[in-house]
């Protein structure tokens, strides 16, 4: 049969055709008055689309570079900090702060699980500079509590809280200067529908006070440089441009999504992931699976655990040679043991009955066990119904 190749993954996410579109025709040098409009332009709506008054930036970088400089700006040398993990994303939060010779403080929870308010609040001391977080845990499924986190970081007047929301900003209502995110962190690849390349981030006043004190060594990361040109709707370096052009056209893409209004288009695009993690969520349960972070699921992706006697690994190559889907199978010491259906961005109702339907093909064939064919598409039509329902 004819397969299409479709994305399934955690980032990159399926693409939008008029951000293709707008990349492949875009080709304005970076010093011009047309950049110098899309740039403005993209910033502004970006403020929009996070939801905050905090000046936003994008870095020609894939997300890790925006959570390498909320470390390098942040902090100096020695600095006290507090990294709460979960997965491998929170993993690297260590390793980053490491590299720039913090004083690391960690705070675990075990995979597929979250911390408790009660161990967060133990945890957090008056001489910690910056605590660093994920809004949801790409390597897992899981969602991290952000708002309590954030009560308890803001009872500490020095303490900034760094949250990498790089899955999280388009599948989870965030109110970041309500709660008081010092910053939070998004990527391109991930609910903007468009190729990895770009990182942003909102950053609060609190967080611009601290860098003009802090040591750590930076140069391409250097905020504070970017905030200046930035000014002057310009890049410090040279920005990936087409990228820009295909970044503008899926913010215009999510504003039409709202009627005209970008923050209502944000608002459906979360509730959109939602829909889509309640359908997957039954349809995968339905098929006698068990979720591998079920207390805390989050709404952009869904990390389903091998079932017994099966490796993923297995799973997520059937998914791959018989229908073109790519599924990310876990990572590191998890690879194996779970497979992640993600539900982020330009990713709808056909995309999640059709990847069901394919998932109870795959599950029959890898474990040998009779599936009663369209149980896992019926329990996801069913949720859908009820939603829609609910909602008028
Ligand atoms: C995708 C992702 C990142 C960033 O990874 P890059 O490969 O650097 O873009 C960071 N954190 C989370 C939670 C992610 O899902």
């Amino acid at each position: 049969m004819l397969k299409k190749n479709r994305l399934f993954t955690p980032g990159p996410t399926p693409l939008l055709p008029s951000a293709q579109v707008a990349m492949a025709s875009y080709g304005a040098h970076h010093r011009t008055a047309d950049f110098r409009t899309l740039f403005a332009r993209v910033l502004a709506d970006l403020k929009e689309f996070v939801g905050t008054q905090n000046e936003v930036l994008v870095l020609s970088s894939s997300g890790t570079g925006f959570m390498e400089a909320s470390v390098s700006n942040l902090t100096s040398p020695g600095d006290k900090v507090l990294v709460l993990t979960a997965g491998k994303f929170g993993e690297r939060w260590i390793s980053l702060a490491e590299a720039f010779d913090c004083n690391v403080d960690v705070l675990s929870a075990p995979y597929g699980s979250t911390f408790s308010t009660e161990e967060v609040k133990k945890r957090l001391t008056p001489d910690i500079r910056c605590a660093y977080v994920q809004a949801t845990e790409s390597s897992t499924g899981a969602r991290h509590d952000v708002e309590a986190i954030a009560k308890l970081v803001r009872a500490m007047p020095d303490t900034l809280l760094v949250v990498d929301a790089i899955t999280g900003l388009g599948t989870t209502h965030f109110d970041v200067d309500g709660w008081g995110l010092d910053m939070i962190i998004g990527g391109s690849q991930k609910a903007l529908m468009i190729p990895p390349g770009l990182a942003y981030g909102a950053i609060s006043e609190r967080a611009w006070q601290r860098m003009e004190t802090t040591k750590s060594p930076r140069y391409y990361f250097d905020l504070r440089k970017e905030r200046k040109s930035a000014a002057k709707a310009e890049t410090a370096y040279t920005p990936a441009t087409s990228l820009f052009a295909g970044l503008a056209a899926a913010l215009d893409y999510v504003r039409q999504m709202g009627d005209g209004n970008l923050a209502a288009g944000r608002k459906a695009l979360v509730d959109n992931a939602e829909m889509c993690a309640a359908m997957t969520r039954a349809g995968v349960e339905a098929l006698g699976l068990k979720l591998f972070s079920p207390r805390a699921p989050a709404a952009a992706l869904t990390a389903v655990a091998a079932p017994a006697g099966a490796d993923s690994t297995a799973i997520c190559k059937r998914f791959r040679d018989q229908f073109g889907a790519v599924v990310a199978n876990g990572q590191a010491e998890m690879k194996g043991q779970l497979f992640r259906i993600a539900h982020i961005g330009y990713y709808d109702y056909l995309d999640t009955a059709g990847v069901l339907a394919a998932l109870e093909q795959v599950i029959a064939e890898v474990t040998g066990k009779a599936v009663e064919f369209g149980c896992a598409v019926k329990a996801a039509q069913e949720v859908y119904k009820q939603r829609v329902a609910s909602s008028e």
